[in-house]
């Protein structure tokens, strides 16, 4: 890591677990104390499984956050969850505008805009996932695309302590491909620039993380590239030995 921002390792479970991973989880909690001295370490396992983890968490070198929210309060929302409820539940971050909800449920910026400010509003860190998809990459669109998604999916008000942006370029994600080091640098590059020249100090300190086949063999590689402060990580967050192992890399 390159910077003085500290990193974070964001596990994203997305639709896996059953109560029956909780000792998955049980050994992440039981390594995170060696790796604190690297990087924050974040869980977001399905809604289903927030309070139980977060229950275990309590005391422990690792936070337990969410995947999802409405951007409402509470009402009429047959299936949906609220922020307040995802922090009521124990979570401490709530990851928004993940390209799997952008592309399923057809998020829009503004959309995932107004889930940042319900985050917030319940009291912790908007997690904004940006990026590209193969298509917009090959013809020459990405950082067009980033940039119009930064602008709208990012609320004026944010700072380096209520917002993170994870950077996920589409194609990368549970494919096992991931950009070279250098155009992760020219990326993250890029989205720093946006970020300080929109908030300031604020944007300088923004943790920006990267996202898309992260896993052991290649996190020390990525988590060294400049203006990369930690991981959003899919499926090798689901075994604590590979996520813990990434922490490490930082
Ligand atoms: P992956 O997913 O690590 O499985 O590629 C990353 C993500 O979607 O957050």
């Amino acid at each position: 890591m390159t910077d003085a921002i500290r990193p974070l390792i964001a596990g994203n479970w997305k639709m896996n677990g059953l109560k029956a991973q909780a000792a998955e989880f049980d050994a992440m909690l039981n390594g995170a104390a060696d790796v604190a001295g690297k990087a924050d370490l974040l869980v977001c396992p399905p809604a289903t499984l927030i309070a139980a983890f977060a229950e275990k968490a309590r005391g422990k070198k690792a936070a337990v956050g969410a995947q999802d929210c409405h951007p409402k309060v509470s009402g009429a929302h047959t299936g949906d969850i609220a922020a307040e409820m995802l922090t009521d539940a124990g979570a401490t971050a709530i990851i928004v505008g993940h390209s799997e909800r952008r592309a399923d449920h057809g998020e829009s910026d503004i959309l995932v805009k107004q889930k940042a400010e319900a985050a917030w509003r319940a009291g912790v860190t908007a997690i904004v996932c940006i990026g590209e998809t193969q298509a917009q990459r090959d013809a020459g669109q990405t950082l067009e695309i980033l940039r119009g998604q930064l602008n709208l999916s990012l609320p004026d008000a944010s700072t380096a302590a209520n917002l993170i942006v994870a950077y996920e370029p589409v194609w990368a994600i549970g494919t096992g491909l991931t950009p070279t080091a250098k155009d992760v640098e020219q990326i993250h590059g890029f989205i720093r620039e946006l970020l300080t020249s929109r908030f300031k100090d604020e944007g300088a300190r923004m943790r920006i993380l990267y996202g898309g086949s992260v896993k052991p063999s290649n996190a020390a590689e990525l988590m060294a590239v400049k203006n990369v402060n930690g991981a959003l990580v899919g499926g090798a967050s689901l075994k604590a030995a590979d996520f813990l192992a990434i922490a490490k890399g930082c």
